[in-house]
């Protein structure tokens, strides 16, 4: 799949939590300052915390927009981020989810736990099964992901994954080379960034 369309919005998944190293915010944080210098509006899941957070203060803190989305009673209302463009409160995680993904025209994922690669999972198997065809990145932070990278190609070895799917996730180092690829037209076309194991 190819396209030359613009990206205007990104939905992006990432941790609630800031990780044991600095370095998982400051590349979001990094993320977040070239989505405002393009023009790109970030959708996430709204919460003010963590990785989340270090995203969506950036991109506000460089004249950006970012549009929240949290569940209604999920999450402490403490917890959701009261300085963003909007926050879109919705009654559960699923409508959340697939409101998340109908506003964005690219998927990424950041370094996060369970409820980062759930749905990185999610959308990869919407895509899979052509629900969406948008195109998904994942930043690969220090070699966060390397070793569910390596599971997935174990996957594939075991006949799980048909050779080629793991493609459908194009994997980053750095948020210069995410950014690049999304403005550069080649956004879409889903070749793997990442040395296989
Ligand atoms: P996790 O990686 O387990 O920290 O989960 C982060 C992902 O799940 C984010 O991309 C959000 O969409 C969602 N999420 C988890 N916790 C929260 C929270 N407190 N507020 C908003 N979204 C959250």
């Amino acid at each position: 799949m190819t396209t030359s369309s613009p990206i205007n919005s990104v939905c992006v998944y990432c941790g609630s939590s800031p990780g044991n190293d600095p370095i998982f915010s400051a590349e979001a944080t990094k993320l977040g300052k070239l989505l405002a210098e393009h023009n790109i509006q970030l959708v996430y899941g709204g919460a003010s915390i963590g990785v989340m957070g270090a995203l969506a203060n950036a991109v506000m803190k460089h004249g950006g927009r970012v549009t929240g989305i949290i569940p209604h009673g999920l999450f402490k209302r403490e917890v959701a981020h009261q300085g963003i463009t909007s926050l879109l409160v919705v009654d559960s995680m699923h409508e959340r989810k697939a409101l998340m993904a109908q506003m964005a025209d690219a998927l990424i994922t950041l370094p996060g736990g369970f409820g980062t690669l759930e749905e990185l999972f999610e959308m990869v198997t919407w895509n899979q099964i052509g629900i969406h065809n948008k195109p998904i990145y994942m930043l690969n932070t220090m070699g966060f992901y390397t070793p569910l990278l390596s599971f997935i190609e174990h996957t594939v070895k075991s006949g799980f994954i048909k050779d080629g799917q793991q493609q459908l996730i194009s994997v980053t180092k750095t948020p210069e080379e995410l950014m690049h690829l999304l403005t550069s037209g080649t956004a879409g076309v889903q070749t793997p960034q990442e040395v296989r194991p």
